[in-house]
């Protein structure tokens, strides 16, 4: 079987088919860098970062560009609030992105900035013009005429029918039912940052950065176009109109639209107080695995509902998949090989591609690998794991994990960098105890813990007890779980 996936403009599923074989070119909306990112972005981004990675675990050759829109009206507006430039203002939260997705495991796409592709820009809409597409104001802003795009509303499925020829809109986000002419171009305004070009002073709109940076690195015609269902108009809409106005060409053959998070079942906002950022959720202590577990355990079209004990069970779920691989790399085997095993690391695989082939099912991904750590938990328990079935069962988890990228474990080094992230925005007073724990065990090393755990022993052995209670208390206070098991004492990082 191969990729099916839901294409927005056709409002249906469909064979995953590229224009160049084994080669997938695609294109998402990246953030607008004006703030921390939240944890809504960040399920659409989590989303596209685990399309990508199951195209090439499916054997293609994937050129991934997501921009970077680092000029826009919220942008121009704070920075000019705070009194420094637009450049200075974006470059902090472009380095805070940057972090925020490696922090959440997202492999890095190819990433396009918008002040860097201005005079391109503005190339552009002087081509629209002259195919009299475009048309210029009295101010020297630009728009594009929608009169001239008849299938203007094919994907967002609006009927525009009854439109005025004419009637403008200025801003780049606007009313869901206004089919107007919309800016391309905006003329300078004092105080606000602009550019010369050939088609005069300014800065570029929105949807313009989209369609010149998508179709400069990947082609007028790519594979797919993806982003949060929120773009789907008038964002993606005007995209398309743009591009396909002035190449004649289909600009997008898939279209791709994640759907909106909610937070404690409403929509996320400030003035809720439900609205988090990747940082806020750290600072409480959580771990970077379990947020992105929890991101990615509904599938993208379906409505994911983030709670705080829905966190919390992503992060038993994280921890039992590292423990079952713990045990498959430290426990002693008898060789041989169990057929039964051998069979459930393959099926097992086979599973997860035919749910991530349903259109990115990851739950049912999940729920296959569950079920593969219930069973081979059970056989190990009665001594049924042979030596020659680790290598298959470690071969599912890896298959599992270069799309979930969970299981190793790396969520210490990352806590400790929003710990010393916090100080530096006056948020030290919103570091969790957790967090604080997190860290300190993060520090000491497993031959740090393994020391102690030997010297605990030893106290033990000569009876003095309250030596080894105070070793123990000192580990668990680093957040260290100590286990007597038969096998001997296990511990684990909490
Ligand atoms: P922005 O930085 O606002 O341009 O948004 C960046 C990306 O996050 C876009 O693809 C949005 O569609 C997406 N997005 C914004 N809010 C949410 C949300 N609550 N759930 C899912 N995706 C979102
Ligand atoms: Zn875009």
């Amino acid at each position: 079987m191969a990729l099916r996936l839901y294409n927005t403009m056709s409002s249906q599923i469909e064979d995953f088919r590229t224009l160049r074989e084994h080669e997938v070119r695609m294109y998402a909306c990246g953030p607008t860098v004006y703030d921390y990112g939240h944890i809504g972005n960040f399920r659409s981004f989590i989303a596209v970062d685990m399309l990508q990675r199951f195209l090439r675990q499916s054997g293609y050759n994937v050129r991934y560009v997501m921009n970077i829109t680092d000029v826009d009206d919220k942008i121009i507006r704070n920075a000019a609030r705070d009194g420094v430039s637009v450049q200075h203002y974006t470059a902090k939260y472009e380095k805070a992105f940057l972090e925020d997705s490696a922090m959440i495991g997202i492999e890095p796409p190819r990433l396009v900035r918008a002040t860097e592709h201005i005079q391109q820009m503005a190339e552009f809409v002087k081509k629209l013009v002259e195919k009299d597409i475009a048309y210029r104001t009295e101010d020297g802003s630009y728009y594009f005429r929608i009169a001239k795009f008849p299938a203007y509303g094919k994907l967002s499925k609006k009927d525009f029918g009854g439109m005025q020829d004419g009637a403008r809109v200025e801003v780049d986000e606007y009313d869901k039912d206004s089919a107007r002419d919309f800016a391309l171009w905006k003329s300078p305004k004092p105080g606000e940052a602009s550019w010369e070009t050939v088609i005069g002073p300014g800065r570029p709109g929105w949807h313009l950065e989209c369609s010149v940076m998508s179709m400069e690195e990947l082609g007028e015609t790519f594979d797919l176009h993806g982003g949060g269902e929120d773009l789907v108009f008038p964002h993606h809409e005007n995209e398309i109109a743009q591009s396909e106005s002035l190449t004649g060409k289909t600009f997008a053959r898939f279209w791709f639209h994640v759907r909106f998070l909610l937070v404690e079942g409403e929509k996320m906002s400030k003035s809720l107080g439900n609205f988090y950022t990747l940082r806020d959720l750290v600072l409480k202590g959580h771990k970077p695995s379990s947020i992105r577990y929890l991101l990615t355990s509904v599938p993208y079209r379906n409505q994911l509902n983030f709670t705080f004990d829905g966190l919390k069970q992503a992060a038993v779920s994280v921890d039992r998949l590292r423990n079952f691989r713990q045990r498959l790399t430290s426990g002693n085997f008898l060789p041989g090989s169990n057929p039964e095993m051998q069979s459930l690391a393959a099926e097992t695989i086979a599973r997860m591609k035919a749910a991530l082939d349903d259109d990115l099912n990851t739950a049912q991904a999940q729920a296959a690998i569950f079920e593969m750590v219930r069973r081979a938990n059970a056989a190990f328990d009665a001594n049924e794991i042979k030596k020659e079935d680790v290598p298959p069962l470690l071969a599912a988890l890896e298959k599992f994990d270069e799309i979930f990228a969970v299981i190793t474990d790396d969520d210490g080094p990352k806590m400790k960098q929003v710990f010393d992230w916090a100080p530096t925005e006056g948020r030290e007073n919103d570091i969790s105890l957790e967090l604080r724990e997190a860290v300190e065990s993060a520090q000491l090393t497993d031959a740090a813990i393994e020391k102690k755990i030997a010297e605990m022993a030893a106290a033990r052995a000569a009876r003095n007890f309250q030596a080894s209670d105070a070793l123990r208390a000192e580990l668990t206070a680093a957040g260290i779980l100590i286990e007597n098991t038969k096998e001997g004492v296990r511990w684990r990082r909490k």
